[in-house]
């Protein structure tokens, strides 16, 4: 069980104190405030694992690809096309997890359980490495269901990686099998309200 400790919107000394500590894996959910506060410290610290845990814009792929280890957001076919070519260009394999929308929440990111398939050999054909999936869980439902949902789906396409539980619902996610969890607040304190754009 890894744990990613999700660092978005914290100034620089909570992330040296995280790394004097010995943690390594990092999750980030904007490419343009991440580059800011990982392109200087990218080089300088071995065995650092950076993940985007939040969308992605096809635009952004290659910014994305270039930053980041495992990009968590995968949920549509015209992003996969967007990131194996980045990849291609970039000469860099490209480890992704696909987002699904557990809750079928219109206003939130992620392919329908009903769509997993698909995406995932889409994405496959178009040369991504796909490890397993992620999920965030309705806010106002209790997760535990949600977890078990995507760990079926996960085990139903061979997929290793589970993406999921956050500062309130780790424990749980964990129960469910998670093997990566996605902790920023427990870790590091309230978050600072996000910078503007
Ligand atoms: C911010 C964020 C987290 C961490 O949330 P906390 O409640 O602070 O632990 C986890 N996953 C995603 C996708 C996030 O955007």
């Amino acid at each position: 069980m890894t744990l990613t400790a999700v660092s978005k919107t914290q100034p620089p000394g909570a992330i040296d104190a995280a790394l004097a500590a010995g943690q390594r894996v990092f999750g980030e959910n904007r490419v343009q405030e991440a580059q800011g506060r990982w392109d200087g410290r990218r080089n300088s610290v071995p065995g650092l694992e950076l993940r985007l845990i939040g969308p992605l814009q096809s635009n952004k792929a290659a910014e994305a690809v270039a930053l980041f280890d495992v990009i968590e957001t995968l949920d549509r076919p015209k992003l996969a096309d967007a990131l194996a070519a980045a990849g291609a260009r970039a000469g860099k394999p490209v480890h992704v997890l696909i987002q699904v929308n557990t809750g079928a929440e219109p206003q939130k990111a992620g392919v329908l359980p009903a769509g997993v398939s698909e995406l995932l050999d889409h994405a496959r054909a178009a040369g991504l490495i796909v490890e397993g999936l992620m999920c965030i869980p309705p806010a106002d439902e209790a997760p535990g269901p949600h977890f078990a949902l995507l760990r079926k789906l996960a085990h139903r396409h061979g997929l290793e990686a589970l993406s999921m539980g956050m500062s309130g619902d780790y424990e749980t996610a964990i129960r469910f099998g998670a093997t990566h969890v996605r902790v920023g607040s427990s870790l590091f304190g309230e978050r600072k309200p996000p910078e503007s754009p």
